[in-house]
């Protein structure tokens, strides 16, 4: 990549403030949603922990959204003013669901990247990757590895 395609990329991924972290009961209807799903929490915590123990500082910078927040958020780059950080709408994103975070690297804390070749831990390989490596572990699919439009931040849990 680029230098210019990697500030584009994290510009283009700027979300917003992570919202509440209340988890919802134990309700899956979306309405119901408030927060993430405690499955996910869980995960997002143990993926934060991996990583540490690795030498990779993470931090998670989109967890629920409302459908609102999902409207608004579509909204923007097309009725409203900005670039286009989203494909989908309002009740479309696993993110109005609980299901899904996203990350970025913060080597140190403010400085928050989305260079996928960056090697704070300097063992060779991508920090990025690495942190995709577990999350998969985790149980987490990766936004990375969907045809077509790709989305690098974003890991969602698929439950029942
Ligand atoms: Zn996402």
């Amino acid at each position: 990549m680029t230098v210019a395609a990697l500030i584009l990329f994290g510009f283009l991924h700027i979300e917003q403030l992570p919202p509440n972290q209340s988890t919802p009961a134990d309700s899956m209807n979306a309405d119901d949603i408030t927060g993430l799903h405690p499955t996910v929490e869980k995960n997002m915590n143990e993926l934060v922990e991996k990583t540490s123990d690795i030498g990779i500082s993470i931090i998670i910078t989109d967890d629920y959204r409302s459908k609102e927040e999902q409207d608004k958020l579509y909204a923007q780059g097309r009725t409203t003013e900005g670039q286009i950080v989203t494909q989908v709408q309002g009740g479309e994103s696993m993110h109005n669901y609980g299901l899904a975070i996203d990350f970025a690297l913060e080597p140190e804390p403010g400085n928050v990247i989305w260079d996928m070749e960056y090697d704070g831990n300097k063992n060779g390989e991508s920090d990025w990757m690495e942190v995709v490596e577990i999350a998969k572990e985790l149980g987490f699919e990766w936004g990375g590895d969907w045809p077509g439009f790709k989305d690098y931040p974003h890991l969602e849990m698929h439950i029942d």
